[in-house]
């Protein structure tokens, strides 16, 4: 596995991409992986981060302001490595860069990862890719930026060490970052905790309107593009919405829809029993992990939740 990382070594040149609308494992990695390689390699190599507009709650180090949004840049990178991302269309804008570049690689946790590098390194047991990252890197030359951005991502993809892909090992990573002396408490509270009014008003809005279906097993909520600008919420407020969903008494399966253009849905999965969630977003193109997943589907919300509720059903009743 640190094979990557000394192939890094001899490179010009390197270009790093997270996935598009990117959520805190993504960020904590690109800015984990960008930060580490440019506190370790000599200082006149190229170490470019592409990534879509980073909420401003996770913009946690000075250097995040050169990150890059836009793919105007003419450059072949020696090496291209996309970080969090299950397929490659979640690249977005940056993904020319990952086609041209000389050597792609592809690190992540996603059960779904469809393998689309020349050097794939998938660890679907792992919590986020900031875990994957972790191992890749020498312990002592991980310093407090690097560990606050790695502990970033072990916090925003296990929901503070509570889901089910919380191990031993993300635990005792945890302890190492600790002991790095960042300040944990506050990254926790001011980017997984703390909500803005606009966020507060548009979570009420959905949980009043969802409804259980499938005996009260599934819980479905969904946003209509004329509701989200009624609240003037954004799809950055949207998150940690489906958990609430989630935790819900009795649910197995918590749907969450919101519609990004006219008859167009970005839709959320989470499972608490033995439903396969990424099993059903990789049907309509998407993808993620067994109690977490999501994808973008077309139509009307009435159809999507119809078509959802039915898979959701068939899975149900083969575990009963
Ligand atoms: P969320 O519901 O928070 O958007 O996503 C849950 C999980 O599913 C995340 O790990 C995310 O990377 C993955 N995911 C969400 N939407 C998509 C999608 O459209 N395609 C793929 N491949 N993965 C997705
Ligand atoms: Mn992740």
């Amino acid at each position: 596995m640190k094979k990557i990382l000394e192939e890094l070594k001899d490179a010009r040149t390197i270009g790093i991409v997270g996935h598009i609308r990117p959520d805190g494992d993504c960020i904590g990695s690109c800015m984990a992986l960008s930060l580490y390689l440019k506190h370790n390699l000599p200082k006149d190599r190229t170490i470019d981060v592409y990534l879509e507009p980073i909420p401003s709650k996770f913009l946690l180090w000075e250097e995040a302001a050169f990150v890059k949004q836009t793919n105007d840049n003419h450059i072949i990178y020696d090496y291209f490595i996309a970080l969090d991302a299950g397929s490659k269309d979640r690249l977005g804008f940056a993904e020319s860069y990952f086609n041209e570049a000389k050597i792609k690689v592809n690190i992540d946790h996603h059960i779904s990862n469809t393998g689309f590098g020349d050097i794939n390194l998938i660890i679907d047991k792992a919590s986020s890719t900031s875990e994957v990252l972790f191992d890749l890197f020498d312990e002592n030359k991980i310093d407090t930026e690097v560990a606050k951005a790695l502990y970033l991502g072990l916090i925003h993809d296990t929901g503070v060490f509570k889901h089910s892909n919380t191990t031993e090992k993300t635990m005792n990573i945890a302890g190492k970052l600790i002991a790095k002396g960042i300040s944990f408490s506050k990254m926790i509270d001011e980017t997984f905790y703390q909500k803005s009014y606009i966020q507060n008003r548009i979570l009420g809005r959905t949980l009043i309107e969802s409804i259980l279906v499938l005996d009260g097993k599934c819980i479905v909520s969904s946003l209509s593009k004329d509701i989200l600008s009624l609240y003037e919420a954004a799809p950055a407020d949207l998150d940690g919405i489906i958990d609430q969903l989630r935790i819900t008494k009795g649910v197995e399966v918590a749907v969450l829809l919101y519609e990004t253009r006219d008859q167009e849905f970005k839709v959320s999965l989470r499972a608490n029993g033995d439903v396969n969630v990424s099993k059903i977003a990789v049907l309509f193109g998407g993808g993620g992990h067994v109690k977490a997943a999501g994808c973008t589907m077309k139509g009307s919300a009435s159809d999507i939740i119809n078509q959802l509720t039915n898979l959701i059903n068939e899975q149900l009743e083969i575990n009963k």
